[in-house]
């Protein structure tokens, strides 16, 4: 979870330049969540690579030219706003939910989530 005294501005910041959090990896409990929910239109997405007993989730990698993305495909613009959401905001990965992980972190990447 975010820290206490954050609030989201929905500015994109982070969704839209940060490029790890949309080519990072997924954790064993995202890719457990999601298969419970019957998440295909997630998966499709996830690129799971297995090292002996270990996998690797490598997020987010196009189901059709099978390249990693050059944007999140679950981030939206809304209309006649500068304001974006996240379409999985629910069920998003762990390494999304948990962004920024301190003050410190959010103003070091460019997040106005904190109040000066
Ligand atoms: S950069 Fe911060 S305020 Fe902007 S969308 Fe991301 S979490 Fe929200
Ligand atoms: S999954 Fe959602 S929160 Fe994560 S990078 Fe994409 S739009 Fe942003």
């Amino acid at each position: 979870m975010p820290p206490k005294n954050f609030k989201c501005k929905q500015c994109g910041q982070c969704c839209l330049n940060l490029l790890d959090a949309f080519t990072t990896c997924a954790t064993d409990e995202d890719v457990e969540m999601w298969e419970q929910e019957g998440r295909d239109d997630i998966l499709e997405w996830v690129d799971t690579i297995q090292f002996g007993d270990q996998c690797v989730h490598d997020i987010w990698v196009s189901p059709v030219s099978h390249d990693d993305v050059e944007q999140c495909p679950w981030l939206r613009k809304l209309p006649n706003q500068d304001k974006y959401i996240c379409r999985i905001h629910d069920v998003k990965p762990e390494h999304c939910r948990n962004y920024p992980l301190s003050w410190q972190h959010a103003k070091e990447t460019g997040c106005p989530g904190f109040d000066d």
